[in-house]
Protein backbone atom coordinates (compact mmCIF):
# COMPACT_ATOMS: atom_id res chain seq x y z
CA UNK A 1 0.00 0.00 0.00
CA UNK A 2 1.33 3.37 -0.96
CA UNK A 3 1.48 6.27 1.00
CA UNK A 4 -1.80 8.32 -0.64
CA UNK A 5 -2.87 11.35 0.15
CA UNK A 6 -6.59 10.36 -0.76
CA UNK A 7 -6.50 8.44 2.69
CA UNK A 8 -7.15 11.09 4.68
CA UNK A 9 -9.97 12.92 2.73
CA UNK A 10 -12.97 11.52 4.29
CA UNK A 11 -11.78 13.16 7.26
CA UNK A 12 -12.34 16.56 6.07
CA UNK A 13 -15.89 15.81 6.30
CA UNK A 14 -15.47 15.89 10.23
CA UNK A 15 -12.91 18.67 10.24
CA UNK A 16 -15.04 20.90 12.34
CA UNK A 17 -14.92 18.66 15.23
CA UNK A 18 -11.10 18.03 15.34
CA UNK A 19 -10.55 15.50 16.75
CA UNK A 20 -13.21 13.24 15.18
CA UNK A 21 -15.01 11.61 17.97
CA UNK A 22 -16.70 8.43 17.94
CA UNK A 23 -19.23 7.36 21.03
CA UNK A 24 -21.65 5.44 22.12
CA UNK A 25 -22.03 2.18 24.14
CA UNK A 26 -19.98 -0.93 23.80
CA UNK A 27 -22.80 -3.08 23.24
CA UNK A 28 -26.68 -2.49 21.92
CA UNK A 29 -28.78 -3.67 24.64
CA UNK A 30 -32.48 -2.23 24.32
CA UNK A 31 -33.98 0.18 21.93
CA UNK A 32 -34.69 2.88 24.94
CA UNK A 33 -30.67 2.58 25.83
CA UNK A 34 -29.56 2.92 22.19
CA UNK A 35 -32.37 6.11 21.49
CA UNK A 36 -31.48 7.35 25.02
CA UNK A 37 -27.82 7.80 24.39
CA UNK A 38 -27.92 8.77 20.84
CA UNK A 39 -30.05 11.80 22.02
CA UNK A 40 -27.71 12.57 24.81
CA UNK A 41 -24.78 13.24 22.31
CA UNK A 42 -26.93 14.50 19.93
CA UNK A 43 -25.49 18.36 19.46
CA UNK A 44 -22.09 17.60 21.55
CA UNK A 45 -18.63 17.17 19.94
CA UNK A 46 -19.88 13.35 18.87
CA UNK A 47 -20.48 12.83 15.25
CA UNK A 48 -20.34 9.49 14.53
CA UNK A 49 -22.29 6.85 17.22
CA UNK A 50 -20.88 3.29 18.09
CA UNK A 51 -22.55 0.17 19.19
CA UNK A 52 -21.99 -3.29 19.27
CA UNK A 53 -24.72 -5.23 17.69
CA UNK A 54 -22.69 -8.61 17.58
CA UNK A 55 -20.33 -8.89 20.54
CA UNK A 56 -16.99 -11.00 20.08
CA UNK A 57 -16.59 -12.64 23.74
CA UNK A 58 -13.21 -14.13 24.98
CA UNK A 59 -15.01 -16.32 26.85
CA UNK A 60 -18.68 -18.61 26.19
CA UNK A 61 -21.40 -17.43 28.42
CA UNK A 62 -21.29 -13.92 28.30
CA UNK A 63 -23.90 -11.25 26.60
CA UNK A 64 -22.76 -11.75 22.49
CA UNK A 65 -24.76 -9.41 21.28
CA UNK A 66 -28.74 -8.67 20.54
CA UNK A 67 -27.71 -9.21 16.73
CA UNK A 68 -29.77 -8.10 13.68
CA UNK A 69 -32.82 -6.24 15.65
CA UNK A 70 -30.36 -4.18 16.77
CA UNK A 71 -29.73 -2.27 13.85
CA UNK A 72 -33.23 -1.51 13.22
CA UNK A 73 -32.71 0.21 16.75
CA UNK A 74 -29.61 2.42 14.91
CA UNK A 75 -31.45 3.00 11.68
CA UNK A 76 -33.81 5.04 13.97
CA UNK A 77 -31.32 6.50 16.30
CA UNK A 78 -29.95 8.34 13.04
CA UNK A 79 -33.04 9.50 11.38
CA UNK A 80 -33.95 10.84 15.14
CA UNK A 81 -30.20 12.56 15.89
CA UNK A 82 -28.69 12.42 12.94
CA UNK A 83 -25.38 11.27 13.95
CA UNK A 84 -23.46 8.79 11.38
CA UNK A 85 -23.82 4.99 12.71
CA UNK A 86 -21.04 2.54 13.36
CA UNK A 87 -20.90 -1.04 14.18
CA UNK A 88 -18.39 -4.27 14.66
CA UNK A 89 -18.47 -6.45 11.22
CA UNK A 90 -16.46 -10.09 12.03
CA UNK A 91 -17.36 -11.65 9.05
CA UNK A 92 -19.35 -11.43 5.79
CA UNK A 93 -23.22 -11.74 6.86
CA UNK A 94 -22.11 -8.92 9.22
CA UNK A 95 -21.18 -6.59 6.53
CA UNK A 96 -24.49 -7.74 4.36
CA UNK A 97 -26.40 -7.13 7.11
CA UNK A 98 -25.07 -3.62 7.95
CA UNK A 99 -24.98 -3.00 4.37
CA UNK A 100 -28.77 -3.53 4.36
CA UNK A 101 -29.56 -1.05 6.93
CA UNK A 102 -27.67 1.77 5.79
CA UNK A 103 -24.35 1.71 8.68
CA UNK A 104 -22.34 4.18 7.67
CA UNK A 105 -19.40 3.39 9.17
CA UNK A 106 -18.12 -0.56 10.17
CA UNK A 107 -15.25 -1.60 12.12
CA UNK A 108 -13.37 -4.33 11.94
CA UNK A 109 -12.34 -5.66 16.06
CA UNK A 110 -9.22 -6.21 17.28
CA UNK A 111 -9.71 -10.45 17.82
CA UNK A 112 -10.51 -10.18 13.94
CA UNK A 113 -7.59 -8.39 12.97
CA UNK A 114 -5.65 -11.10 13.75
CA UNK A 115 -7.14 -13.42 11.32
CA UNK A 116 -6.27 -12.86 7.57
CA UNK A 117 -9.39 -15.73 6.37
CA UNK A 118 -11.58 -13.28 7.95
CA UNK A 119 -10.67 -9.99 7.28
CA UNK A 120 -10.05 -11.12 3.91
CA UNK A 121 -13.96 -12.13 3.76
CA UNK A 122 -14.95 -8.58 5.09
CA UNK A 123 -12.74 -7.08 2.30
CA UNK A 124 -14.12 -9.13 -0.37
CA UNK A 125 -18.04 -8.13 0.77
CA UNK A 126 -17.35 -4.31 1.16
CA UNK A 127 -15.55 -4.90 -2.12
CA UNK A 128 -15.45 -0.91 -3.56
CA UNK A 129 -17.68 0.59 -0.35
CA UNK A 130 -17.81 4.27 -0.13
CA UNK A 131 -18.49 3.60 3.58
CA UNK A 132 -15.98 4.45 6.18
CA UNK A 133 -13.76 1.48 7.02
CA UNK A 134 -11.92 1.59 10.14
CA UNK A 135 -9.19 -1.59 11.21
CA UNK A 136 -8.57 -1.98 15.27
CA UNK A 137 -5.18 -3.96 16.11
CA UNK A 138 -4.90 -6.74 16.02
CA UNK A 139 -4.65 -7.98 19.97
CA UNK A 140 -1.56 -9.38 19.66
CA UNK A 141 1.37 -6.46 19.37
CA UNK A 142 1.88 -7.42 16.12
CA UNK A 143 2.22 -4.10 13.01
CA UNK A 144 2.47 -6.26 10.16
CA UNK A 145 -0.65 -7.86 11.09
CA UNK A 146 -2.28 -4.85 10.77
CA UNK A 147 -0.72 -3.80 8.30
CA UNK A 148 -1.94 -6.87 6.09
CA UNK A 149 -5.28 -6.19 7.09
CA UNK A 150 -4.83 -2.50 5.68
CA UNK A 151 -3.61 -3.90 2.41
CA UNK A 152 -6.23 -6.41 2.58
CA UNK A 153 -8.79 -3.72 2.96
CA UNK A 154 -7.07 -1.19 0.30
CA UNK A 155 -6.43 -3.71 -2.32
CA UNK A 156 -10.08 -4.52 -2.39
CA UNK A 157 -10.79 -0.82 -3.00
CA UNK A 158 -11.88 1.05 -0.05
CA UNK A 159 -11.12 3.84 -0.18
CA UNK A 160 -12.15 5.76 3.38
CA UNK A 161 -9.79 3.64 5.48
CA UNK A 162 -9.10 4.50 9.16
CA UNK A 163 -7.25 2.85 11.87
CA UNK A 164 -8.30 2.45 15.40
CA UNK A 165 -5.51 2.00 18.33
CA UNK A 166 -7.09 -0.22 21.00
CA UNK A 167 -4.04 -1.97 22.87
CA UNK A 168 -2.47 -5.36 23.48
CA UNK A 169 -2.99 -8.33 25.30
CA UNK A 170 -0.61 -9.33 27.52
CA UNK A 171 -0.29 -12.52 29.89
CA UNK A 172 1.36 -9.85 32.80
CA UNK A 173 -1.24 -7.36 34.20
CA UNK A 174 -0.75 -4.10 34.25
CA UNK A 175 -2.25 -0.75 35.21
CA UNK A 176 -3.72 -1.14 31.53
CA UNK A 177 -6.72 -3.39 30.24
CA UNK A 178 -4.60 -3.55 27.20
CA UNK A 179 -1.02 -2.32 26.99
CA UNK A 180 -0.67 0.39 24.57
CA UNK A 181 2.65 0.20 23.24
CA UNK A 182 2.31 3.39 21.71
CA UNK A 183 5.40 2.64 20.00
CA UNK A 184 3.66 0.54 17.55
CA UNK A 185 1.02 2.57 16.25
CA UNK A 186 3.50 6.25 16.33
CA UNK A 187 5.36 3.65 13.61
CA UNK A 188 2.24 2.77 11.70
CA UNK A 189 1.84 6.68 11.54
CA UNK A 190 5.19 7.47 10.32
CA UNK A 191 4.92 4.98 7.65
CA UNK A 192 1.34 6.31 6.71
CA UNK A 193 0.81 9.73 8.01
CA UNK A 194 -2.48 10.42 6.02
CA UNK A 195 -3.89 7.36 7.80
CA UNK A 196 -6.47 8.23 10.18
CA UNK A 197 -5.29 6.98 13.48
CA UNK A 198 -8.44 6.93 16.07
CA UNK A 199 -7.47 5.96 19.98
CA UNK A 200 -9.67 3.66 21.73
CA UNK A 201 -9.29 5.00 25.40
CA UNK A 202 -11.93 2.38 26.96
CA UNK A 203 -10.17 -0.66 25.42
CA UNK A 204 -6.87 0.39 26.45
CA UNK A 205 -7.70 1.34 30.18
CA UNK A 206 -10.82 -0.88 30.78
CA UNK A 207 -11.75 1.86 33.58
CA UNK A 208 -13.19 5.45 32.89
CA UNK A 209 -10.97 7.34 35.22
CA UNK A 210 -8.03 6.89 33.19
CA UNK A 211 -10.02 7.76 30.11
CA UNK A 212 -9.06 11.45 30.43
CA UNK A 213 -5.33 11.13 30.56
CA UNK A 214 -5.07 8.41 27.57
CA UNK A 215 -6.71 10.85 25.14
CA UNK A 216 -4.50 13.09 26.01
CA UNK A 217 -1.94 11.51 25.32
CA UNK A 218 -2.82 10.11 22.34
CA UNK A 219 -3.81 13.69 21.10
CA UNK A 220 -0.44 14.72 22.48
CA UNK A 221 0.38 12.50 19.59
CA UNK A 222 -1.10 14.00 17.06
CA UNK A 223 -3.79 11.11 16.45
CA UNK A 224 -7.04 12.16 14.60
CA UNK A 225 -9.23 11.46 16.78
CA UNK A 226 -10.87 9.03 19.54
CA UNK A 227 -13.80 6.17 20.05
CA UNK A 228 -15.13 6.03 23.96
CA UNK A 229 -17.72 3.93 25.24
CA UNK A 230 -20.56 5.80 25.98
CA UNK A 231 -23.37 4.55 28.23
CA UNK A 232 -26.38 6.42 30.29
CA UNK A 233 -25.79 3.45 33.51
CA UNK A 234 -21.91 2.30 32.80
CA UNK A 235 -22.58 0.70 35.85
CA UNK A 236 -24.90 -1.52 34.56
CA UNK A 237 -23.95 -2.01 30.86
CA UNK A 238 -24.05 -5.55 29.79
CA UNK A 239 -20.32 -5.25 28.86
CA UNK A 240 -17.23 -3.46 29.41
CA UNK A 241 -19.05 -1.88 32.61
CA UNK A 242 -16.09 -0.41 34.15
CA UNK A 243 -14.43 1.29 30.81
CA UNK A 244 -17.80 3.35 30.00
CA UNK A 245 -18.45 6.62 31.14
CA UNK A 246 -21.97 8.84 31.03
CA UNK A 247 -22.17 11.09 28.33
CA UNK A 248 -22.25 13.73 30.84
CA UNK A 249 -18.66 12.60 31.59
CA UNK A 250 -17.83 12.29 27.97
CA UNK A 251 -19.07 16.14 27.19
CA UNK A 252 -16.32 17.00 30.46
CA UNK A 253 -13.31 15.47 29.16
CA UNK A 254 -14.24 17.38 25.75
CA UNK A 255 -13.79 20.52 28.08
CA UNK A 256 -10.83 19.44 29.84
CA UNK A 257 -8.70 17.55 26.80
CA UNK A 258 -6.27 19.98 25.18
CA UNK A 259 -6.47 19.82 21.53
CA UNK A 260 -2.83 20.30 19.50
CA UNK A 261 -3.20 21.52 15.89
CA UNK A 262 -0.47 20.06 14.01
CA UNK A 263 0.15 23.21 12.22
CA UNK A 264 3.33 24.98 12.74
CA UNK A 265 7.03 24.22 13.47
CA UNK A 266 6.95 24.62 17.00
CA UNK A 267 3.61 22.38 17.19
CA UNK A 268 5.80 19.89 14.83
CA UNK A 269 8.49 19.63 17.60
CA UNK A 270 6.07 19.57 20.54
CA UNK A 271 4.74 16.35 18.82
CA UNK A 272 7.92 14.79 17.87
CA UNK A 273 8.99 15.38 21.71
CA UNK A 274 5.95 14.04 23.01
CA UNK A 275 6.76 10.54 20.81
CA UNK A 276 10.25 10.04 22.19
CA UNK A 277 9.06 10.71 25.76
CA UNK A 278 6.05 8.37 25.44
CA UNK A 279 8.85 5.78 24.32
CA UNK A 280 10.76 6.63 27.83
CA UNK A 281 8.02 7.02 29.70
CA UNK A 282 6.64 3.36 28.49
CA UNK A 283 10.00 2.21 28.88
CA UNK A 284 10.44 3.35 32.14
CA UNK A 285 6.75 2.11 33.88
CA UNK A 286 8.23 -1.35 32.17
CA UNK A 287 11.23 -1.15 34.21
CA UNK A 288 9.77 -0.22 37.51
CA UNK A 289 7.16 -3.32 36.75
CA UNK A 290 10.13 -5.95 36.61
CA UNK A 291 11.92 -4.62 39.51
CA UNK A 292 8.99 -4.76 41.30
CA UNK A 293 8.45 -8.50 40.18
CA UNK A 294 12.59 -9.05 41.09
CA UNK A 295 11.73 -7.95 44.73
CA UNK A 296 8.90 -10.20 45.03
CA UNK A 297 11.40 -13.13 43.33
CA UNK A 298 13.87 -11.83 46.42
CA UNK A 299 10.84 -12.04 48.97
CA UNK A 300 10.84 -16.28 47.85
CA UNK A 301 14.06 -16.45 48.01
CA UNK A 302 14.41 -15.17 51.64
CA UNK A 303 11.20 -17.43 52.61
CA UNK A 304 13.44 -20.59 51.87
CA UNK A 305 16.58 -19.42 53.03
CA UNK A 306 14.18 -19.21 56.58
CA UNK A 307 12.94 -22.11 56.33
CA UNK A 308 16.28 -23.58 55.55
CA UNK A 309 17.81 -21.41 57.83
CA UNK A 310 20.34 -20.19 55.67
CA UNK A 311 21.98 -16.91 55.57
CA UNK A 312 21.21 -13.70 52.92
CA UNK A 313 24.05 -12.86 51.43
CA UNK A 314 25.84 -15.08 49.19
CA UNK A 315 28.53 -13.12 48.60
CA UNK A 316 29.77 -15.86 45.44
CA UNK A 317 26.38 -15.63 44.23
CA UNK A 318 26.74 -11.96 44.35
CA UNK A 319 30.20 -11.34 42.09
CA UNK A 320 28.98 -14.20 39.84
CA UNK A 321 25.72 -12.10 38.68
CA UNK A 322 27.86 -8.28 38.69
CA UNK A 323 30.44 -9.82 36.40
CA UNK A 324 27.61 -11.37 34.25
CA UNK A 325 26.07 -7.91 34.21
CA UNK A 326 28.78 -5.62 33.13
CA UNK A 327 30.01 -7.94 30.38
CA UNK A 328 25.76 -7.66 29.13
CA UNK A 329 25.82 -4.10 30.08
CA UNK A 330 28.72 -3.31 28.11
CA UNK A 331 27.16 -4.53 24.99
CA UNK A 332 24.47 -2.75 25.15
CA UNK A 333 26.69 0.31 25.12
CA UNK A 334 26.02 0.61 29.38
CA UNK A 335 29.24 1.88 31.24
CA UNK A 336 30.83 -0.51 34.20
CA UNK A 337 30.30 2.43 36.40
CA UNK A 338 26.25 2.70 35.69
CA UNK A 339 26.15 -1.57 35.89
CA UNK A 340 27.96 -1.46 39.28
CA UNK A 341 26.22 1.28 40.70
CA UNK A 342 22.46 0.29 39.07
CA UNK A 343 23.14 -3.28 40.87
CA UNK A 344 24.03 -2.26 43.96
CA UNK A 345 21.08 -0.66 44.23
CA UNK A 346 18.77 -3.41 43.11
CA UNK A 347 21.29 -5.64 45.36
CA UNK A 348 20.71 -3.50 48.69
CA UNK A 349 16.73 -3.52 47.99
CA UNK A 350 16.60 -7.13 46.97
CA UNK A 351 18.24 -7.53 50.67
CA UNK A 352 16.06 -5.56 52.64
CA UNK A 353 13.01 -7.01 51.07
CA UNK A 354 14.92 -10.79 52.12
CA UNK A 355 15.43 -9.36 55.82
CA UNK A 356 11.57 -8.64 56.33
CA UNK A 357 10.88 -11.79 55.09
CA UNK A 358 12.95 -13.22 57.34
CA UNK A 359 12.44 -10.89 60.38
C1 LIG B 1 -15.50 -3.02 21.16
O1 LIG B 1 -15.14 -2.00 20.56
O2 LIG B 1 -16.49 -3.09 21.89
C2 LIG B 1 -14.63 -4.22 21.07
C3 LIG B 1 -15.12 -5.44 21.17
O3 LIG B 1 -13.37 -3.87 20.96
P1 LIG B 1 -12.00 -4.71 20.68
O4 LIG B 1 -12.18 -5.34 19.34
O5 LIG B 1 -11.02 -3.59 20.69
O6 LIG B 1 -11.84 -5.65 21.81
MN1 LIG C 1 -16.30 -2.86 24.54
Amino acid sequence: MENKKELRTWLDDFKLTHPLVIAGPCSAETEEQVLKIAHELKGSDVSIFRAGIWKPRTRPGGFEGVGEIGLKWLQKAKAETGLLMAVEVANAAHVKLALEHDIDVLWIGARTTVNPFAVQEIADALQNTDKIVLLKNPVNPDLSLWLGGLERLHNAGIKKLGVIHRGFSTYEKSKYRNNPEWQIAIDLQNRFPDLPLICDPSHITGKRDMILEVSQQALDLNYDGLIIETHIDPDHAWSDAAQQVTPDALKRIFVDLRVRKATDEADDFNIRMTKLRTQIDDIDVKLLEILGKRMKIAEKIGALKKEKNVSILQSSRWHEILGKMVLEGEEKGLSEEFILKLFKAIHQESISHQEKVMR
